[in-house]
């Protein structure tokens, strides 16, 4: 099939898709609690002559061609949801309270199973192996890291992922690459327990206040990007939690900061992690406290293959013309992007593409994870032909 046949092909089956995104969307779980999401996958799958492999907790696989040798590509969506109580003005409105698709991965499942429809038809045309993998755990970057560790890479030579994106300024149905080189940021959550010795707040002499040097500790860790990195170099440290105390006039026996470190080169995560920790322990040495310093969550940064990337572009714009761009065309930017994706974790072992379709019109009014966020469906088929297409012309290049 060639680029036009696999859209026409695409776009014949988009109100299944459609209907599949929607119930879906009625039916948000998180995490790698998938107990609605992964049978409803693979009945969908077992519909279309697939055998579902289960793959690490939640997650699952199935694969297509092989029958002439060659390569192995993977294609992969994330099926999880948010804690948001949806807001959104949609009839197909989440049915479990607090849990929403506020990020739109109902979309991209329902846009692989439409690959896997079209690639099933195209098998014995394949010059390869496709590979497509449905992952829970996204949001909480536990998904991938557990499929790869379970073996899903297994073979793998190249993969790729599509992200559905609203509230941007892009046409409704464009794709977007990253730029090769470029890509989402690394995400190390730490928490850092300050011990000091409580008491009488009319009596400090006789205690050792953990506020204090918690505070100390971050100011301090919000001087290393000021001072300790070079101006143009991408690096972020929040701490976004910062508990102690129960009273006013009792001094706490402890205190708690919990936060999130971003950059996109891991030299540099390897430096800012480093830095937090003696910071931490060292400034509540000052202050005759003892800080523990956690890493309680990692994903590395997810940086798009250059050869994969400038391959998948030409292969796009067979799909989609001018509709198909790489991000620096469009914003004239090639900088890693502040957020994080944990297909990091497939990234980091086969080179890989990542692109973003755009789902909502220059006008939509809120973002990913807003709880009034909307994804407007009928461009879900450009996403299906996307990864079967993607999928098969790189496998015909590199036999
Ligand atoms: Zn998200
Ligand atoms: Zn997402």
């Amino acid at each position: 099939m060639n680029a036009q046949e696999i859209l026409k092909a695409a776009a014949a089956i988009q109100p299944e898709i459609q209907a599949n995104r929607r119930e879906l969307h009625k039916h948000p779980e998180l995490g790698l609690d998938m107990v609605y999401t992964k049978p409803f996958v693979a009945g969908k799958l077992r519909e279309m002559g697939y055998e579902p492999v289960d793959c690490g907790e939640g997650g699952l696989y199935v694969t297509v061609g092989g029958k002439k040798g060659g390569k192995c590509f993977l294609i992969r969506a994330d099926m999880d949801a948010l804690p948001v109580d949806e807001e959104a003005d949609v009839d197909f409105k989440s049915e479990n309270p607090g849990k929403m698709h506020a990020c739109g991965h109902d979309t991209h499942t329902a846009m692989l199973l439409g690959a896997a429809k079209i690639l099933k038809d195209a098998e014995d045309e394949l010059e390869g192996t496709v590979k497509l993998m449905f992952q829970p755990g996204e949001e909480t970057l536990q998904g991938a890291i557990a499929m790869v560790e379970a073996g899903v890479l297994d073979g793998v030579d190249a993969g790729m992922m599509i992200h559905a994106m609203t509230g941007m300024p892009m046409p409704k149905g464009m794709m977007v690459l990253l730029d090769g080189g470029s890509g989402m940021a690394s995400c190390d959550q730490y928490k850092i327990t300050v011990q000091g010795k409580g008491g009488h707040g009319a009596m400090p002499h006789l205690t050792i206040d953990p506020i204090t040097a918690a505070a100390h500790i971050h100011v301090a860790l919000a001087e290393i990007h000021s001072r300790e990195l070079e101006s143009t170099t991408f690096g972020v440290i929040t701490s976004g939690m910062f508990h102690a105390g129960v009273a006013p006039n009792v001094i706490a026996d402890v205190a708690e900061m919990e936060g999130t470190i971003r950059t996109g080169d891991p030299k540099v995560e390897e430096m800012l992690m480093t830095r937090v920790r003696e910071i931490a322990e060292t400034v509540a040495k000052a202050y005759r406290c003892e800080a523990k310093v956690e890493f309680v969550k990692h994903c590395p940064p997810m940086i798009a293959d250059v050869a994969v990337t400038e391959a998948a572009l030409s292969y796009m714009q067979e799909l989609l013309g001018q509709g198909a761009q790489k991000m620096s065309t469009l914003t004239g930017s090639t900088k890693v992007a502040g957020g994080s994706e944990d297909f990091a974790f497939v990234s980091a072992k086969v080179p890989c593409t990542a692109m973003m379709l755009s789902m909502a019109g220059a006008d939509s009014k809120y973002p990913q994870h807003h709880p009034k966020a909307v994804f407007e469906d009928d461009v879900l088929f450009h996403g299906s032909a996307a990864y079967a297409h993607v999928a098969m012309r790189w496998l015909a290049d590199n036999k």
